[in-house]
């Protein structure tokens, strides 16, 4: 099964990727994650990357196209995989569709978490998240449950150095112009979901798994 989680930043696509990884078995392929790893790493991609994550703004496509090629073609996306923030441009949407035809491959579900953006900014600031598995969990609506540390393996949560008002409002703003039109795009192909993403965290994992059946 290969699915993408769409919507704002802050929307919850991250938090639900790890229901889905331990119901269905298959990877979340985060662009941010791995964007991260590549900056704490300090690598050329990192290095180029740092500015553009640290101001909200994208990554070029190039770059973003370029990691996507070589995750996706990894042993574990064999069974299926779970894309979370990617595609965020149209240009990356073309390139996936591309990508997906020389692998012979389909996205099968595209699940928007619909969040309105007055309580996108709360959530990405109490946002705490585990640099070592990727767990994310809010100060007030998803505590973990010993403070500060990561409920799924035990490592320090941590506040990303992007989850701040100033640059969530430049994310936002890169949202709604680029990556929002993405939307019709998955909608004229017929696989896009919609889950009302203000609901509690179970109750929207549970519109998935229905949806995914
Ligand atoms: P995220 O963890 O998905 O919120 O991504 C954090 C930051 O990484 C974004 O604000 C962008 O700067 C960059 N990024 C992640 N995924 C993409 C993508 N698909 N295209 C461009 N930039 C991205």
């Amino acid at each position: 099964m290969n699915i993408m989680l769409f919507g704002a930043p802050g929307a919850g696509k991250g938090t639900q990727a790890k229901y889905i990884i331990e119901k269905y078995g298959i990877p979340q392929i985060s662009t941010g994650d791995m964007l991260r790893a590549a900056v704490n790493a300090g690598t050329p991609m990192g290095l180029e990357a740092k500015a553009c994550m640290e101001s909200g703004k994208l990554v070029s496509d190039d770059i973003i196209v370029g990691i996507i090629k070589d995750r996706l073609s990894m042993e574990d996306c064999k069974k299926g995989f779970i894309l979370d923030g990617f595609p965020r441009t149209l240009a990356q949407a073309e390139a996936l569709e591309k990508l997906m035809i020389e692998m012979n491959i389909s996205l099968d579900k595209v699940i928007s978490l619909n969040v309105p953006d007055e309580l996108i900014v709360g959530r990405v600031v109490g946002r705490r998240v585990c640099k070592s598995c990727g767990g994310s969990f809010h100060v007030e609506f998803n505590p973990p449950k010993k403070e500060g540390i990561c409920d799924f393996c035990g490592q320090p949560l941590v506040q990303r150095k992007d989850d701040n008002a100033d640059t969530v409002a430049k994310r936002l703003a890169e949202y709604h112009a680029q990556t929002a039109p993405l939307f019709d795009f998955y909608k004229e192909k017929g696989v896009m979901e919609e889950i009302d993403g203000t609901k509690n965290i179970k109750e929207i994992t549970e519109d998935i798994f229905k949806i995914l059946g």
